[in-house]
């Protein structure tokens, strides 16, 4: 550890506090590090990993697509491409798909479609309304949409307005989109970077209906409650609702760079040769992965499995803040996306996640004082009581 620490320190830029662990490799949902320790990954790099590592239909389509082609650009027909996109079509909303290489190019792609709607049909419409806490990227056209305290956001901005407002206010939203005429809400239905919070059901709907009667855009940034973190495939699902844009990338390439966005009918044909691209997206062997995680979620239950084992971890979660109300507040999320509040300092949160670390169990924290949980779908009951144990300990210990 301390080898890689030093050399870490010296070579890699410093955009990271990381962890002292270095990773020498992974089976199902434990980590393995250069020391021989093991960790129950519960963090799931940052929610890519959403049927854990080494999972045997990822494995194989990892060994069936690498053995016939990495690459081929955007120039030919990417038949794994393709099938994926169909299916997440399929699975959402009637439209298009635009494939790039992670979450901040999905947004990027958002902008600059929105940006060319605002032109061609926007009659005076301008720019998009967001969350506070809102997360959507750190390109700059990105970290200008997202609203988080540590975030650099102070870059030179092209004319792109942005209205900030308070999460699940519907007042604030009607009087903001009568005074600004925004061409757009994007929202995040769980804001995740923001302290797990999810928009309330009556919000999304209401934000739908001034999108509908009003002619604005409904955006939703999936990229970290999409491809069944939250029980559906996409957690938008849950209000009922139809927005014209998805935003998608974190778990779909089953643990390989992969993202974009799904464009509803309004916008799906704007874009012509030249308007957009990138050179890898969308990556054969990405999609191909994607393809597989897809096979396990929606033809193999893997959802529906994945909601059981979520429900287990849940239970267990509101049964120990019964026991401990004096370190644990609210728990919020939904399925396998979940924040666990608590009355630790930021400090002795710091401290918790080091303490479950050397436990052999990896958290996330979250917004300074919660516990946020990205675990993977195929989290066993075994490996939630493990979890919730240490949990309690370490818990009870800093409490007593
Ligand atoms: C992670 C994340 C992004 C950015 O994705 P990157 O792949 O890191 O660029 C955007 N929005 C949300 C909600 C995210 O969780």
């Amino acid at each position: 550890m301390t080898q890689w620490h030093a050399r870490d320190q010296q070579y890699l830029m410093n955009t990271y506090n990381r962890l002292p662990i270095a990773i020498s490799h992974a089976r199902g949902n434990t980590l393995y590090d250069t020391e021989g320790n093991e960790y129950l990954d519960l963090f799931t790099g940052l929610a890519v990993n959403v049927l854990g590592h080494t999972h045997p239909a990822v494995m194989e389509e990892l060994n069936r697509q690498g053995g016939s082609f990495l690459h081929i650009s955007n120039k030919f027909l990417n038949p794994p491409a393709i099938r994926l996109a169909e299916r997440l079509v399929k699975h959402s909303i009637d439209g298009k798909v635009f494939f790039g290489n992670s979450g901040a190019e999905a947004t990027e792609s958002a902008i600059k479609l929105v940006h060319k709607w605002t032109q061609e049909q926007g009659e005076g419409k301008r720019g998009f309304v967001v969350m506070k806490k809102s997360f959507h990227g750190r390109t700059l056209g990105a970290v200008r949409l997202t609203r988080q305290p540590g975030v650099y956001q102070d870059y030179p901005q092209p004319d792109l307005p942005v209205f900030e407002v308070e999460p699940n206010q519907p007042e604030e939203l009607r009087r903001v989109c009568e005074q600004e005429n925004p061409a757009a809400i994007l929202a995040e239905p769980i804001l995740g970077s923001g302290g797990v919070q999810p928009l309330d059901t009556s919000y999304l709907q209401e934000m739908a209906r001034l999108c509908r009667e009003q002619g604005r855009l409904l955006l939703m940034d999936e990229i970290q409650t999409g491809i069944g973190r939250t029980g559906t495939l996409f957690a938008y699902q849950h209000a009922g609702l139809q927005p014209d844009l998805i935003l998608f990338a974190k778990g779909v390439g089953g643990g390989l760079p992969l993202g974009g966005i799904i464009a509803g009918r309004k916008l799906a044909d704007l874009f012509h040769p030249g308007d957009h691209g990138t050179t890898f997206a969308p990556s054969p062997l990405s999609a191909a992965l994607g393809n597989a995680v897809l096979d396990v979620l929606l033809e193999q239950g893997g959802l529906e499995e994945g909601q059981k084992n979520a429900d287990y971890l849940w239970n267990h979660l509101r049964r120990l803040q019964k026991y401990l109300p004096d370190a644990i507040g609210e728990i919020r999320g939904r399925g396998m996306m979940i924040g666990i509040d608590t009355f630790l300092t930021p400090a002795q949160a710091k401290q918790l996640q080091l303490d479950l670390l050397q436990d052999g169990v990896l958290v996330d924290i979250a917004q300074q004082t919660v516990i946020r949980l990205l675990p993977p779908l195929t989290l066993t009951p075994d490996e939630s009581d493990r979890f919730a144990d240490r949990l309690e300990r370490r818990l009870k210990q800093t409490f007593s």
